[in-house]
């Protein structure tokens, strides 16, 4: 597995089509590596059996989407995956936190702000408390498609929450503005329009999404292959992401015959 961490990163870039005389196919694939597919936080522990399952997120789930990340790959799209990675004892744990219990949200107190010119209540964020999940090197943060091996499905892997401190929803960046390396990658390899899915379209999907936008990607979400915690929140992100700019498709066949 290729697998990523802040301030490590190797990458290749697809140079083999940007000489002229392109054939149209070859131009349409050529579109297509300039398109990155993020699948994000398909998790063991997110997923059916695990301590944090989001809805309908058994067997059935799992396969859709790995055989609609096959379809992306099969056309040329770069496969992305990010992967919730904590240290034990992390700041999103309820068990970090005496007395606190699942969902409960605590007011964090930075020591200092990101911020240079903040006042002090920029200083607070609200932590929301979740099981104990994706503890570094356990079975339960395994990515559950291919990243290595003659199957391997998932070209690069985007960690993230590894600071003790801070969560990170977003595969872009953490609660204390840490940046991953996935936008530089991006960037790197010139992919200008990203597609999403993924656990769980209310936090960490969301949060990806608006991050991607923020950094200028046109950015698209595929309903029908991510999952929310919760159905109210769930549908109130979408609209959110929808505000913000994301195009959404039910299906990978509809961002397909869409985007071609
Ligand atoms: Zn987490």
């Amino acid at each position: 597995m290729l697998t990523l961490k802040t301030g490590f990163y190797l990458f290749m870039v697809g140079g083999i089509f940007l000489s002229s005389g392109f054939s149209s196919e070859e131009k349409d694939f050529e579109s297509s590596t300039r398109t990155a597919v993020i699948v994000v936080d398909l998790q063991a522990d997110f997923t059916l059996g695990g301590p944090l399952p989001v809805p309908n997120s058994g067997k059935d789930y799992i396969e859709g989407v790995d055989s609609a990340t096959r379809k992306f790959k099969g056309q040329g799209f770069r496969i992305f995956a990010t992967q919730d990675w904590h240290p034990k004892g992390h700041i999103s744990f309820y068990t970090s936190h005496k007395g606190k219990n699942v969902l409960d949200e605590v007011p964090i107190q930075d020591k200092e702000s990101p911020v240079s010119d903040a006042s002090q209540q920029q200083f607070e964020r609200l932590q929301t408390l979740w099981p104990p999940h994706c503890v570094q090197g356990t079975e339960g943060a395994d990515i559950l498609l291919p990243t290595q091996g003659l199957e391997k499905l998932i070209e690069v892997v985007v960690q993230k929450g590894m600071h003790a401190d801070y969560d990170s929803y977003s595969g872009f960046q953490d609660d204390g503005g840490n940046e991953t390396p996935l936008n530089e990658m991006l960037k790197q390899i010139g992919v200008e329009k990203v597609v999403i899915y993924g656990i769980a379209t209310d936090y960490c999907v969301k949060a990806t999404v608006i991050d991607a936008l923020k950094r200028n990607y046109k950015t698209s979400l595929i309903t029908s292959l991510s999952r929310g915690v919760k159905p109210e929140s769930t549908q109130e992100a979408i609209q959110d992401m929808k505000k913000a700019g994301a195009a959404l498709y039910e299906t990978v066949e509809d961002f397909l015959a869409d985007a071609g």
